[in-house]
């Protein structure tokens, strides 16, 4: 997140932009009372939840729960990292990022980004002219339409050294830039570069805004290796990159979820057949980066790879990195020896999608399928190893239903007594009870239609609203009641804070960012603009609830220790106890027990 010195950018920013203008670029926006309301550009909805403050400078969802201020919006909207998402505020602001590091940086990546743009189009040209047709003619054996080409910005490098090297330089780029870009090397014993791309189909790898970021090259001759992609530079990671997410990104976010394949091919084969929510893995493992950048557009991902030995091992590789970014992973296996590209041109658009639905599992049941399949005998031991390897997943579940449903699975499959299984997965699940603090597990409040706010909620937002009220509650029942661990950072959070009123909810958005509980915070603060006659019943109802069950909680404690010192007979102690606990109802003490 933000680092100090960017604050006063940040800030700077913040004045000269305005978060409804900005939104009313994508959203349309129609004002009503305090706030402006839209249909959620993050989530399918077909009556407006999407509420835009001006005097906060804040969004957020009430069906999605998404919420932040200028920055995170363009960070969810574009998928990007908070320095990108301030590069092009700060640009739109016309406000200078004066680090002389970043500034240079900034230029470097620009200068990048432009080779690569005359690059693709070099490429691209190539492809459709004279030169290029028998890399035309592959692609349209695989069954790649003109407009696909087009709209890929597919290309073809010559069998030549230098070809490309030679056109950059002429249009005036810098044989450093070019260089930078990864486009050329250096050939080994002599000083002079050679072009990186030879006799192969060029993939360009397309960020969000049509910028041209790396290059995916496929050898259309016998040279290896078959795939090549840009090398690491200042501007590219394969690590961190998706292809086809800039075509797919908006059927993503609407559908809320990714299908995930491993080729180039696949993915434009099924983008052309009109499945648009589909990006590849560049050819690599899939890494944690790219999971996370699948997260930020969607909460479900459909892994769809290779049927092969090969492909299904990657499959139990991918789930477990999907499930580390919190996304929720579907697994469609092909027969043996197919990959979707094929299979796309043997079923169409609608048989493909009859195929998913149809052949869909859970990550829980391909996993165990496959490690039924992988052992060579069903015996006790095999049946052992499978429990232990997938109670994990089971009793992570938060679905008793789900929990249930799979433990019923593992037995009737495994044909072991349901009670042995449900037996072993409690006891994975108090495990991990065990190693967690408590509070971190507590219910969070999840009222989904506005004015629905749950009474924690209302107490929280009265807390921030007004100086004398919080004064009020922390004097009497402390600040570290709530029964949310969200709500209990935020308020401790405020409570550090100097200035009055104005500032601190001015610095609380920044302090919810870095904690990453911005949609938690915006939440609130959009109840904090209701008007609420309630709101001092309320409060006083909820600290005498409080205070009751402190009183509540001390009286058991007391009777507990009482009953101990009773059992062991010692009739002084208990004397002395029953004198104490006269004294105890004065006491009051903190502690999260709502
Ligand atoms: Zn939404």
């Amino acid at each position: 997140m933000a680092k100090y010195d960017d604050e006063q950018n940040i800030r700077e920013i913040e004045s000269r932009i305005d978060i409804v203008e900005l939104i009313s670029e994508t959203v349309q926006l129609s004002r009503k009372g305090n706030n402006y309301w839209g249909i959620c550009p993050f989530h399918q909805e077909k009556t407006p939840s999407f509420s835009v403050s001006r005097d906060k400078q804040m969004y957020y969802c009430f069906g999605c729960h998404a919420g932040g201020n200028v920055f995170s919006y363009l960070m969810k909207k574009d998928g990007l990292e908070f320095k990108e998402a301030l590069e092009i505020l700060a640009a739109k602001a016309g406000v200078e990022i004066n680090r002389t590091q970043d500034r240079r940086t900034i230029d470097k990546r620009k200068q990048i980004i432009a080779v690569n743009n005359a690059a693709a189009q070099y490429y691209h040209a190539i492809l459709t002219s004279e030169r290029g047709q028998a890399a035309q003619a592959y692609l349209e054996k695989r069954g790649i339409s003109r407009e696909t080409m087009e709209s890929f910005q597919l290309g073809y490098a010559l069998d030549e050294w230098n070809q490309l090297e030679d056109y950059l330089l002429k249009k005036g780029f810098a044989v450093e830039t070019v260089k930078a870009a990864g486009l050329i090397k250096r050939s080994e014993n002599q000083n002079r570069f050679y072009d990186l791309f030879r006799q192969r189909i060029i993939f360009p790898i397309i960020q969000y805004n049509q910028d041209v970021v790396g290059f995916g090259g496929r050898s259309l001759g016998e040279s290896l290796p078959k795939y090549l992609n840009t090398a690491e530079t200042d501007l590219f990671s394969k690590r961190k990159n998706l292809y086809g997410l800039a075509s797919a990104r908006e059927t993503i976010r609407e559908k809320n979820g990714a299908i995930l394949v491993e080729g180039y091919m696949d993915c434009i084969k099924l983008q052309q057949s009109g499945i648009k929510n589909v990006v590849a893995s560049l050819g690599t493992a899939l890494t944690e980066e790219q999971a996370h950048l699948l997260r930020r557009y969607a909460e479900k991902v459909v892994v769809i790879y290779d049927g092969d030995e090969a492909g299904q091992r990657e499959t139990l590789r991918a789930i477990t990195v999907l499930k580390g970014a919190e996304l929720k992973v579907e697994v469609v296996s092909l027969p043996p020896g197919k990959d979707p590209d094929e299979y796309i041109d043997y079923f169409g658009k609608e048989g493909f999608w009859q195929y998913i639905k149809n052949n869909g599992y859970s990550d829980i049941e391909f996993k165990l399928n496959r490690y039924i399949n992988a052992a060579p005998a069903l015996d006790l031991e095999a049946k052992i190893n499978i429990i232990n390897l997938l109670k994990p997943d089971i009793s992570c579940l938060s679905s008793a239903l789900e929990k249930d449903f799979y433990t019923r699975m593992l037995a009737r499959k495994l044909r072991v007594e349901e009670n042995i299984v449900f037996q072993e997965v409690q006891k994975a699940y108090n495990n991990k009870l065990g190693s967690q603090n408590r509070n971190n597990i507590e219910i969070i409040w999840d009222n989904y239609k506005y004015g629905n706010y749950g009474i924690q909620e209302k107490i929280l937002a009265a807390m921030l609203k007004d100086q004398t009220m919080f004064s009020k509650i922390k004097n009497r029942i402390g600040i570290n009641f709530f029964a949310n661990p969200d709500y209990r950072a935020l308020i401790a959070k405020y409570d550090q804070l100097q200035g009055d009123q104005v500032e601190k909810m001015k610095d609380m958005i920044h302090i919810a960012l870095a904690e990453g509980l911005e949609s938690t915070y915006v939440r609130i603060a959009m109840l904090m603009d209701e008007h609420n006659p309630d709101v001092a019943r309320e409060v006083e109802e909820f600290i005498m609830r409080v205070e009751q069950k402190k009183e509540e909680y001390q009286w058991q404690k007391a009777f507990a220790q009482l009953k101990t010192l009773d059992d062991t007979g010692d009739f002084d102690s208990v004397l002395t106890y029953i004198l104490r606990l006269d004294k105890l109802s004065d006491v009051t003490r903190e502690g999260g027990i709502l």
